[in-house]
């Protein structure tokens, strides 16, 4: 199964679209304008800049007032994107800072931190040269043609001007390649084709549907046309550089000096990369041995009849496959986890954990049809410019799935780990600190927002549930926690082992498969995205570790610590970096001696 569908929608689109980059050569003429005092303007002012240099981007959030630009990727823009990034860190510098409420002082922290890191990734990352996957217009069309909130002539009209530029497009991407990565290259062949669909099939058919009139028709199909051959032939070029990649294109291992860069671009840990790195190694011997301790007990109560296998690997594994056994019906597993939804707000109230707002209960569904590219389960959360709508905890249904193919879902997803996912996904997890960063809305965070927070909030909760008894001390529920816990851990060290430390498919199969106890599909599938993304599978366990310390060390030096204030507390500064959100707490707390 893919792992990577079990990230909510929300966070999936801020990685994919912060990655990439791609954008417009309009500049926002910044230097005029007269500062304000109010934060607020500020912020309405910066966004306002950030979506004329990157419309696409802007669509991915909802915001269509440039949905018809389509910026070429050249030396301009990079400049442009450079000038931007100098312009608004100086207008940042005159903001008063005294003035700002805390909630402002994160947005403030974000921005600055995003400006901070364009040069690194304009000057020195330069993915635009080595990454040919990053020059994908899919999205940006299909966000545009499924816009719903604006009528299909106007939607039409904006694709029309677009596409003009998609051949522009694509020579400039041809230029900027210099030595592409073999994964990414084949990825870029393969997105492409899929791509192309968007274009022959669905703006054509949506064209169709307008009933324009047929000079406009025709203008539309020859500009289709046109795109469509572009693409084609960036997809030759790439073809034809592919075979020579094997023995002299660059290799995907970004090193050590580009990763503690982007790790301290992306994360804002107050760790090093490398720091995050040991911790993650010294945590998995930690979970071996919990995962050891609980499959001794359930051993005696599973496969008392079997002879131990006499190594302590092999003895987890086998104990995991036995008590997988115990997973739902395939035709209930939607049932299932629309009834442990209120199971969990119960628990957390009767727990006293955090204060739910009764008035939002999570609406569970089937996934819709259109969203099905995955099987799973995922949180999908209204945009920032689209406050009213619904969230929503798709479920996506079995029915697709041979015997064999369900069989080997539900034993990954059975009844204990079901329950784990539903508190990463939902409750506590990401959708209660969704409820609690829209109490004080900020496009800001809802855009620039801090993935290992959220990330690390989720992985936080399912620890703390246990901690709390929750499960009342099932040594199952634990033993598939303490699997489905190590698989952060392993998530940090292939990223860093791959990157950093030159690890094979062979070290990464040692450590996925036999370290921590995954299917061969799944760690294959992992060692793919390791290769082709860099940071981001760091951003799970950096968060919840960095979460974990701070509750910890706030139990110890507050006499009158409580769980549930430390929960709301931390919340409701949003989605920031946990290391400002913990500079906060910290100043606020009794705690002056632990100050930085
Ligand atoms: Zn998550
Ligand atoms: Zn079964």
């Amino acid at each position: 199964m893919n792992k990577l569908s079990f990230l909510p929608l929300l966070i999936l689109a801020f990685f994919s679209c912060s990655d990439s980059m791609v954008n417009n050569e309009q500049k926002g003429d910044t230097t005029a304008v007269e500062i304000k005092s109010d934060f607020a303007d500020f912020s309405e002012r910066f966004t306002a800049d950030l979506w004329r240099l990157n419309p696409i981007w802007a669509t991915y959030e909802g915001y269509h007032l440039h949905a018809a630009e389509l910026p070429i990727p050249n030396q301009e823009r990079d400049q442009q994107k450079l000038d931007f990034a100098t312009n608004w860190l100086e207008e940042l510098k005159m903001l008063d800072t005294n003035s700002l409420n805390p909630s402002e002082m994160m947005d403030y922290y974000l921005i600055r931190d995003y400006l901070v890191a364009q040069p690194f990734y304009i000057n020195e990352f330069k993915s635009s040269e080595w990454n040919p996957a990053s020059y994908n217009l899919g999205g940006a069309f299909f966000q545009v043609l499924n816009y719903k909130k604006t009528s299909l002539e106007k939607r039409l009209g904006d694709i029309s001007k677009k596409l003009e530029k998609v051949p522009l497009y694509y020579e400039a991407a041809k230029n900027n390649l210099k030595n592409p990565t073999k994964v990414h290259t084949e990825l870029a062949i393969q997105q492409l084709e899929g791509s192309k669909r968007i274009f022959n099939r669905q703006i054509l058919d949506s064209a169709k549907q307008a009933g324009m009139d047929e000079a406009t028709m025709n203008d539309i199909q020859d500009k289709v046309l046109k795109a469509v051959s572009a693409i084609d032939d960036f997809v030759i070029h790439l073809n034809e550089i592919l075979p020579s990649l094997e023995e002299e294109g660059r290799s995907f291992r970004i090193g050590k000096e580009q990763f503690e860069r982007k790790f301290s671009a992306e994360i804002q840990s107050e760790y090093t990369a490398q720091e995050i790195f040991e911790i993650a190694v010294e945590e998995k011997s930690i979970l071996h041995d919990n995962l050891y301790r609980l499959s001794d007990m359930l051993w005696e109560k599973y496969l008392k009849e079997e002879e131990k296998p006499g190594n302590r690997l092999g003895q987890i594994r086998r104990v995991l496959d036995e008590v997988a056994k115990n997973h739902v019906h395939r035709d209930s597993f939607v049932v299932a986890i629309r009834r442990q939804i209120p199971a969990l707000e119960k628990f957390v109230r009767e727990k006293d954990l955090l204060t739910m707002d009764p008035d939002k209960p999570l609406v569970v569904r089937e996934t819709p049809e259109y969203m099905r590219g995955f099987a799973g389960a995922s949180i999908s959360a209204p945009g920032p410019y689209d406050k009213e709508a619904e969230t929503y905890y798709n479920v996506t249904p079995l029915d697709h799935y041979s015997e064999e193919e369900a069989e080997s879902y539900l034993r990954e997803y059975n009844d204990y780990t079901l329950q784990i996912l539903n508190i990463h996904e939902a409750i506590p997890g990401h959708y209660t600190q969704l409820v609690y960063s829209n109490q004080s809305p900020s496009i800001i965070k809802s855009v620039l927002g801090n993935g290992a927070m959220i990330e690390g909030w989720a992985v936080y909760t399912e620890r703390m549930m246990l901690e709390n008894e929750y499960g009342a001390g099932s040594p199952e529920i634990g033993l598939m926690y303490y699997k489905w816990n190590l698989r952060t851990v392993c998530n940090t060290i292939l990223d860093y082992g791959i990157h950093v430390l030159d690890f094979t498919e062979e070290d990464a199969m040692r450590l996925l498969v036999k370290e921590g106890f995954q299917e061969q599909a799944e760690a294959e599938g992992k060692w793919r995205r390791a290769r082709l993304s860099q940071v981001q599978l760091c951003s799970y366990f950096t968060g919840y570790h960095e979460i974990r310390e701070l509750r910890d060390t706030l139990r110890k030096t507050t006499s009158d610590f409580d769980l549930k204030r430390f929960h709301e507390d931390f919340l409701s500064y949003g989605s920031a970096p946990v290391k400002y959100i913990k500079r906060r707490m910290l100043q606020n707390s009794d705690t002056t001696n632990l100050l930085p």
